[in-house]
């Protein structure tokens, strides 16, 4: 069984990390991978570069050594499409069970996402709790929601607080390494 657990990681922390561990506990999983996205060629939204955001995801796995990293989204010419990840993962890895793992905040928005209804033919989607988004198991009865600790951190109150410059405020929230990482550019 493997997992593959998507998203822009910029930065990765906590809430990323120690879920990513519970959740490959609560359901058994062999191997679990933190599959960072690309960034948009044309768009410049995100606050850390690729490079950036896959060194610091590196470094975080110093720390957190039972996940794994897959770059292939990153490492495409342009951005892609989960569905389109999934059926490139499913025929890597055809006899695997696939987990595809996202926070509820993610699965609010799923049905805006390409071929959402696909989803399901290549990879068992579950459910990570999160801060201010329901959990609601009666929308579809094909996922799995885990039971996984709730870590009220996001990417985007880390960044607000680097606008603010008090990187100091940073501690507990991703790991020292990264703190100090940022702290140097
Ligand atoms: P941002 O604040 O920029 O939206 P984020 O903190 O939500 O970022 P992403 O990299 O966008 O982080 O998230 C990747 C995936 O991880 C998404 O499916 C998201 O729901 C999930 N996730 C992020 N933070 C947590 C958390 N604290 N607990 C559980 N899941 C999380």
């Amino acid at each position: 069984m493997i997992g593959f657990f998507g998203g822009s990681f910029d930065p990765v922390h906590y809430g990323h990390l120690k879920t990513a561990v519970a959740i490959k506990k609560e359901l058994a999983i062999d191997e679990l991978f933190l599959l960072p996205c690309k960034e948009p060629v044309h768009k410049n939204d995100l606050h850390f570069s690729n490079k950036q955001r896959l060194e610091m995801l590196n470094l975080a796995l110093v720390e957190f050594d039972e996940l794994q990293i897959d770059s292939r989204e990153m490492d495409r010419k342009s951005a892609s499409w989960t569905i389109d990840t999934l059926k490139e993962i499913k025929a890597n890895y055809p006899n695997k069970k696939i987990f595809l793992i996202i926070g509820a905040d993610s699965f609010a928005t799923l049905n805006t996402w390409k071929d959402h209804q696909q989803l399901g033919k290549y990879a068992q989607l579950v459910v990570l709790p999160r801060a201010n988004s329901v959990q609601d198991a009666r929308k579809n009865s094909t996922v799995y929601f885990a039971k996984t600790p709730l870590i009220d951190i996001s990417s985007t109150q880390i960044r607000s607080i680097l606008k603010g410059k008090m990187c100091d405020n940073l501690t507990g929230l991703l790991p020292d390494s990264l703190i100090n990482y940022i702290k140097k550019i």
